[in-house]
């Protein structure tokens, strides 16, 4: 028998968790052999230290943190074998996820934009993780013009202009890409990831606040322990409002109950709203989510 209170409450609180990864164990277990083949692999995930997830564990995280949908995501692969490997296990993992894992998938760059078809027509409801090449290439931006035709977001690694060099931070969107990207296509709907590179200090502009206000972009909090002071989500919510960010672990290189228990201390200054909507209510206004 089901209780009613608890469901409503379910209901108003959706947990979604906008940015996770998870791999299939015939690459996980290949990783080095990868790392030699894939700079980009290479940087990330070479030692054996980096952690990384199938679909078992991300399913056994979110029941341990309490999240009820997680955007599980793919790799910037340089080579179309691996990518399309990617993309079937996360397609056919989502499949029987029961709706829990909703597949961003991957797309390598010596692929063409229109493998991003077939995926589609398999279940996949985004494009990610993608990496624009700084300011944004044109071979990136045609991925994401396809992406967008197909009524596909785009999740979009983001990385500052300032601060310490970490793994994956070159090749990122800038905050100049992420804005190249958003005012020559302004249809394109895009997570942008890591908080954007440091972009929402331009939400003040109104040329940018009112690009921002099509609702077309969401800002995501992955990996905010390794970047930010907590304060990040009172700055935020000052320069954005409170529609426009959402929370994203980027587990496994984050837990998702230490995450989310971080996201909720920092916001326990606001009101439940607030944290309400970072938590689950933009991601699923976003992503369509019943
Ligand atoms: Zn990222």
């Amino acid at each position: 028998m089901s209780n009613p209170t608890t469901t409503s409450a379910t209901m108003t609180r959706m947990i979604v968790d906008v940015h996770t990864h998870i791999f299939p164990p015939s690459l996980i277990a290949d990783r080095a052999h990868l790392a030699s083949i894939d700079a980009g692999f290479g940087e990330l995930y070479a030692s054996p230290k980096a952690g990384m997830a199938t679909a078992e564990h991300l399913l056994a995280s979110m029941d341990a943190a309490g999240v009820d949908v997680s955007v599980a995501c793919g790799f910037w692969w340089q080579h179309g074998a691996q990518a399309a490997e990617h993309r079937a296990y996360l397609l056919d993992a989502a499949a029987q996820s029961d709706g829990r894992i909703v597949p961003f998938v991957p797309i390598a760059s010596d692929e063409d934009a229109s493998v991003l078809d077939a995926a589609v027509a398999q279940g996949a409801r985004g494009l990610g993780e993608w990496r624009g090449g700084g300011e944004l290439d044109d071979a990136s931006a045609e991925f994401v013009r396809r992406a967008t035709a197909l009524g596909l977001p785009v999740l979009a690694h983001c990385s500052e202009d300032v601060g310490h060099l970490y793994p994956g931070k070159h090749g990122g969107l800038t905050p100049g890409g992420l804005w190249r990207l958003i005012s020559t296509q302004p249809e394109a709907r895009v997570i942008a990831a890591h908080w954007g590179g440091g972009f929402p200090f331009a939400g003040l502009m109104p040329e940018v606040r009112a690009a921002l206000e099509a609702g077309h972009v969401l800002f995501d909090t992955a990996a905010t322990p390794l970047l930010y002071e907590p304060r990040v989500f009172i700055a935020a919510r000052m320069l954005l409002g409170d529609a426009i960010v959402a929370w994203g672990s980027d587990f496994p290189l984050r837990e998702q109950e230490r995450d989310r228990a971080q996201v909720e201390a920092a916001g326990a200054g606001f009101a439940e709203t607030y944290r309400d909507a970072i938590l689950g209510g933009n991601a699923a206004r976003f992503l369509e989510l019943s």
